[in-house]
């Protein structure tokens, strides 16, 4: 199997800070469309987020479970749904103690994406990371897979600030499914 992971806040849904109740569930417009398109082209969906907002005291783990419902609901509507969905609730300085740690599960540590992939039997060789920031393409560099930014969320900002050099390897796209267009025409293999 091949997949796309994606970060969730700046990619899938608008950004709005540290998201903590059902009701802040927002897609991007094309966000569906861009989900189906990657599952027809054959792709896993597999979402990997930082969630240190738990750690933090902000949400819980329930409160979690209860807005990615709500995600998956809305995207079910549109006829799509994530085939996984994977969060870290860690973050060396929290404030819940069983959550505070330096964890290697936070992006851009590539633990839930080894996870996923031998959950799911996923070919890193032939999968991407969709995010809008650095830390998910250090994530999609050191998971093995091809690393794609957008200009949603942080994507412009991260654009501009670090330069083309900062974001090294990196396809750049303006939203997600530009992203997934470009992923869905292109075949497996070396570029052309
Ligand atoms: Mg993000
Ligand atoms: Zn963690």
């Amino acid at each position: 199997m091949k997949a796309i992971f994606l970060d969730r806040d700046g990619t899938l849904l608008v950004e709005v800070g540290y998201l903590n109740h059902p009701s802040q569930v927002v897609p991007y417009h094309f966000t569906a469309e861009a989900l189906k398109l990657a599952g027809e082209a054959g792709f896993l969906l597999i979402l990997i987020t930082n969630q240190s907002g738990i750690a933090r005291g902000y949400l819980s783990e329930a409160e979690l479970g209860a807005i990615h419902e709500r995600m998956q609901a809305i995207l079910r509507e549109s006829g799509v749904e994530l085939d996984g969905i994977y969060y870290c609730p860690h973050h060396a300085e929290g404030t819940i103690e069983r959550y505070t740690k330096k964890c290697a599960c936070r992006k851009p540590g590539t633990v839930l994406g080894e996870q996923a992939a031998e959950r799911f039997g996923i070919d890193l060789g032939a999968s991407f990371m969709i995010g809008d920031k650095e830390t998910d393409l250090a994530f999609g560099r050191a998971l093995g897979v091809t690393p794609c930014l957008v200009r949603t969320g942080f994507g412009s900002f991260e654009e501009s600030s670090r330069g083309p050099a900062g974001l090294e390897g990196a396809r750049i796209f303006d939203n997600l499914l530009n992203t997934v267009q470009w992923i869905s025409k292109r075949r497996i293999g070396p570029d052309r």
